[in-house]
């Protein structure tokens, strides 16, 4: 059942716009940028120097960030999607490699266009301008640099959304790192519970360690959700969790992580909607969607565990 936190409109501040206003995130946004040079931007940690090269980085992204495209989202969840829609800026590449991606020809081959940090800032200001709800940064842990940048000139140009990290959980320390006081809202997958079924299906290693830690962070940043009064999202953690067929993505422990370790009223869309995709076909059981019983299995977990904001969209 959902359990809404409210605040008032009249009192909001986007996080980044107290670090505008101290020049804090201009310094933030050249410190950003030193990491490109030795890319620790992900918990890849592939150490490119991807101003010069985009040779070894998992994400195949050098210093431009790539856009597939950005316009207003209804099909995000309530408290994003509102009335008007989330403002979607969907980031091209990826730094996961899931076998079952639904959006394969974005996140693993690259279709998009290169793009510069004032091109972004301009897409967030027109985002606002259609009425956009927040600015909702969809696969952004590879481009955490270039989105300071836009956030800043964005800034200065009157953007006052909340802004949306809408991540895998591939997350380093040293990104959140840079993103504190900058993100509002933190989206981030929790996609497995074990890290060897993440390394078969998402090719990428210790996921559920890396992932833990960085919901951690988000939550320590943020905190839980908080609504404002028409139930609009203005800061705070929401968690995604895909339940996959035959309890793949360790939905038992997800929740009694999220439940124990985070919080137990932290948001929580428990997603029905899997379907196979890509190369999902060759990875029986992945080539099914999920049953009934496989889905209300997963809402008995997170009554049993006292999760009280497990919704589903
Ligand atoms: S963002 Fe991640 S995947 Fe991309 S180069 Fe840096 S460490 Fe590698």
């Amino acid at each position: 059942m959902l359990l809404p936190r409210r605040s008032s409109p009249r009192t909001y501040i986007p996080a980044y716009l107290t670090l505008f206003k101290s020049g804090e995130l201009a310094k933030r946004e050249k410190l950003a940028e030193q990491h490109l040079e030795n890319c620790d931007l992900c918990a890849r940690y592939c150490y490119v120097n991807r101003r010069q090269t985009t040779k070894g980085a998992v994400c195949r992204t050098g210093s431009s960030a790539i856009v597939h495209s950005f316009g207003p989202h209804h099909g995000e969840e309530k408290p994003l999607r509102g009335w008007n829609g989330s403002g979607t800026i969907f980031f091209s590449w990826c730094n996961l490699r899931c076998v079952y991606c639904q959006n394969w020809s974005i996140s693993h081959k690259g279709m998009g266009t290169a793009v510069s940090a004032s091109e972004i800032a301009q897409m967030m200001l027109s985002l606002q301008s259609k009425g956009c709800h927040n600015i909702n940064l969809v696969s952004p842990s590879h481009v955490v640099p270039q989105i300071i940048a836009a956030v800043r000139e964005a800034a200065e140009g009157g953007l006052r959304l909340p802004l949306v990290y809408n991540t895998g959980g591939y997350d380093s320390p040293e990104a959140l790192a840079l993103l504190d006081g900058i993100i509002d809202i933190y989206m981030p997958d929790m996609k497995y519970g074990n890290s060897e079924l993440a390394l078969k299906y998402s090719k990428v290693p210790n996921y559920v360690q890396v992932n833990r830690r960085a919901v951690k962070e988000m939550h320590r940043q943020v905190g839980d959700l908080v609504l404002d009064e028409n139930g609009i999202a203005q800061r705070g953690l929401l968690v995604r969790h895909l339940i996959l067929p035959e309890n793949l993505a360790g939905t038992d422990s997800v929740l009694a992580f999220l439940a124990q370790e985070i919080s137990p009223s932290t948001y929580l869309n428990l997603m029905a909607q899997y379907y196979p995709c890509y190369r999902a076909e060759v990875y029986p059981p992945l080539d099914r969607s999920i049953t009934r019983e496989e889905y209300l299995c997963a809402l008995r977990l997170a009554e049993k565990y006292g999760l009280n904001r497990a919704v589903e969209y």
